[in-house]
């Protein structure tokens, strides 16, 4: 199972986990810190299997002295925290959001339940398989961080300096990025992707755009997205153009009164990035931004946001027409429909 992924050198004593996961949905990337005999994880991977061949990958670059003492989360989505399950005797730090977000989060169970149990016929019962069926979602628990914070955290892993800042809500309610000063690199969890449309579940993108634009100021020069190839500091400049279309068109669009799965498709069709893969994810950052500007607070059904996806995806590979669903019209979270 560890064929997905490679442990890469990107500074001294510092190496992130890139699997090859262009088009997909679940393979993020992950980082060791190694200083001295001390090392810290910053996200683990998604399934019991790619986390042991990660800890595996891992143990080979490590000292027969040196252990990993740390491991940072970058948010609560499961691609890059189940993993966490696997780690004993080991700090975890994450947001104090971190912790609330956790609440709306699907536990793995719930997603064995989702790929395996929901009805074939459903577009996203579909999705789910296509993209999730690879992992495997059984023996784990949802473990939270040991040590939460608000605002900066700085560490050092070794002599190594950490310093984590909170971004959230963001890409999730309790989003955090990772910037290793000496090394000249930031960790951007999912608030960065590479390759692939992002996905942002709770937004508003101005958040996203500002914790882009926050990493760019470091100044660090490598940049390890939360799903993708490694960026450069231009990469994450058009990526932040990139955010910015979305926000604006999602704004003019909402203002003039279409539906945000219509929006969602308007963006799609409009081929503005024809080079990204997963155009679908747009119906779920144009939904994120419309519930802010509809002043909607409840907490999104992602059930429903999927579902919207999976409906563009379907349409697309089987080459019909889009479906309009009723969600769009009434922009709320509908049940799946057959
Ligand atoms: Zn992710």
């Amino acid at each position: 199972m560890s064929h997905d992924a490679h442990l890469t050198p990107i500074a001294d004593g510092l190496f992130a986990w890139l699997p090859d996961g262009r088009g997909t949905w679940g393979l993020a990337n992950c980082g060791l810190l190694v200083s001295g005999e001390h090392a810290a994880l910053i996200d683990t991977p998604y399934d019991l299997p790619r986390t042991r061949a990660l800890l595996d990958a891992c143990a080979r670059v490590l000292g027969p002295e040196t252990r990993i003492g740390t491991a940072i989360t970058t948010h609560s989505n499961g691609d890059h925290s189940y993993g966490l399950a696997a780690l004993a005797d080991v700090e975890i730090i994450g947001t104090e959001d971190y912790l609330h977000a956790l609440d709306h989060e699907p536990t793995p169970q719930q997603m064995h339940l989702l790929i395996h149990e929901t009805p074939q016929d459903q577009p996203t019962a579909w999705y789910l398989r296509r993209h999730f069926g690879r992992f495997d979602f059984t023996g784990l628990d949802v473990v939270a961080p040991t040590r939460t914070f608000t605002g900066r955290l700085d560490l050092t892993v070794g002599t190594a300096p950490v310093r984590l800042v909170q971004a959230g809500p963001a890409h999730t309610d309790g989003d955090l990025w990772v910037h290793l000063p000496q090394h000249g690199v930031v960790f951007t969890g999912d608030l960065a992707f590479a390759d692939d449309h992002p996905v942002h579940w709770a937004g508003p993108l101005d958040q996203v755009v500002d914790a882009c634009l926050a990493i760019l100021a470091t100044g660090a020069t490598v940049i390890v997205p939360g799903h993708g190839p490694v960026m450069t500091p231009a990469d994450l400049r058009a990526h932040i153009d990139y955010l910015g279309w979305v926000r604006d068109r999602a704004h003019q669009l909402h203002a003039q009164g279409v539906p945000a799965q219509r929006a969602a498709l308007q963006l799609i069709d409009s081929g503005r990035y024809p080079g990204l893969g997963l155009p679908e994810r747009l119906a779920i950052t144009v939904a994120t931004e419309y519930r802010h500007l509809d002043g909607d607070s409840r907490t999104p059904d992602l059930v429903a946001l999927v579902d919207a996806a999976a409906r563009i995806a379907l349409s697309r590979d089987t080459r019909i027409p889009g479906p309009r669903t009723p969600a769009e019209d009434s922009r709320t979270a509908p049940p799946p429909q057959s």
